[in-house]
């Protein structure tokens, strides 16, 4: 007989880095979800971000179990064939002319963030080794990239930190140009902060980021770790703006809730990482690049970015329209399936109680920081679920306002 397991088991047994709903999750199908007592969700959440094409994809499933009877694992002294595969995807539809393959958004930013300094180092050996990164950023949770990060809470009891790292407000072009310089090896910023509170970067900021990398003979890297693979209707979000940086990474929606990392970049910089310069026992793992090789072929279609961009539209008048009753939100921001709701000062930090009454009225969703609720659902999650999903969360911004 199997353990019978309840939310209270997470007290008991797990480290508590996390403080999970009061219910535990059992089944997902598409964007909905029903906990162990069979009551029923909306989901627009996706995972963080993760489950671009919702839960148990029937294509999906078939791809993971197909590759679960050949083989799941080798080791990099192996290549194997869906790795291989997704690579020449990832090239043929970016920037990228090499990538890089590890198992989450952190290790791609940790590789970008190695590079970049390998970078400086042999261009001016202890000389060229700052990198540039905003306040607000998320980045990962290893040393390096909470460093970059900028947000000191989740840092600044880690110390001593890794140095060289200098955080610039986010948008201010002006603060960038009058720091970078010659001694500055990468900027690392992402084009829309997701964690930070789904806050877009202006198009002028990144094209004038691009002009100072260039300049000061800089990486360019883009965090692509909630943006990317159709997260904001464009296959990544940097094809919106026309700006192509040195660096990309992608994790989280890559592998549709199986974990995958990436890091694309051009030759000139992808061979100054050499055999023995760095890795990862599972990076490029078949099973993981499997799956997400089918998550990418589902994704990059015209159809399903275009979806994305109509489904975006259906949020923000759902959105108003709640807000027009109950005047909740100051503002609605993001781009795509990358959407903020921005409580206004009479709720100032109440995302999190808005976020639990709607679970309670079966509407999952996320919150980024204390003032915003966050919405990352599927990418092509049923526009009856969408409407579902808003008219729960009108019933839990009514009960939040009559509080
Ligand atoms: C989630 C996230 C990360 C970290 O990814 P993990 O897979 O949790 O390591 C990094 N950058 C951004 C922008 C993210 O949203």
């Amino acid at each position: 007989m199997e353990q019978q397991i309840s939310r209270q088991n997470f007290n008991d047994w797990m480290v508590p880095v996390y403080a999970p709903a009061d219910f535990v999750l059992v089944r997902g199908e598409g964007s909905r979800l029903w906990d162990q007592q069979g009551k029923e969700y909306v989901d627009f959440a996706g995972g963080i971000a993760v489950n671009a094409l919702g839960h148990s994809h029937p294509e999906v499933k078939k791809a993971l179990l197909e590759q679960a009877e050949k083989i799941w694992h080798l080791g990099n002294g192996y290549t194997n064939e869906p790795v291989l595969r997704l690579a020449k995807k990832l090239i043929d539809a970016t920037f990228a002319e090499k990538i890089f393959f590890c198992n989450s958004g952190a290790e791609a930013n940790e590789a970008a963030l190695k590079l970049a300094r390998l970078y400086g180092h042999q261009q001016q050996p202890g000389v060229k080794n700052e990198i540039i990164a905003f306040k607000n950023a998320f980045h990962g949770r290893t040393l390096f990239t909470v460093t970059a990060g900028g947000q000191p809470k989740y840092s600044a009891d880690f110390a001593p930190l890794p140095p060289a790292i200098t955080h610039l407000p986010f948008n201010d072009l002006a603060a960038v140009a009058s720091h970078i310089s010659s001694r500055t090896c990468a900027v690392i910023v992402e084009p829309i902060q997701g964690e930070g509170g789904v806050l877009p970067a202006d198009a002028e900021f990144l094209q004038g980021l691009r002009e100072l990398c260039t300049k000061h003979d800089a990486l360019l890297i883009f965090d692509e770790v909630q943006t990317g693979v159709g997260r904001t209707g464009e296959l990544y979000a940097y094809q919106h703006y026309g700006v192509v940086p040195d660096i990309l990474t992608s994790a989280k929606a890559l592998g549709g809730g199986f974990p995958i990392g990436a890091m694309l970049t051009v030759d000139r910089y992808a061979e100054l990482f050499q055999p023995g310069t760095h890795g990862t026992t599972y990076g490029g793992n078949p099973l993981a690049t499997a799956v997400a090789g089918k998550v990418f072929d589902l994704i990059n279609t015209p159809e399903v970015l275009s979806g994305v961009k109509k489904r975006y539209q259906t949020f923000i008048d759902g959105l108003q329209r709640i807000n027009d009753q109950y005047q909740v939100f100051a503002e609605v921001r993001g781009q795509g399936l990358l959407i903020g709701a921005v409580m206004n000062s009479a709720y100032a930090g109440q995302a999190k109680q808005l976020n639990q009454l709607a679970a309670e009225e079966g509407l999952i969703a996320l919150i980024a920081g204390p003032d915003v609720l966050r919405f990352a659902p599927s990418l092509i999650i049923p526009s009856d679920d969408i409407e579902e999903g808003l008219n729960r969360l009108e019933r839990a911004v009514a009960r939040l306002c009559r509080r």
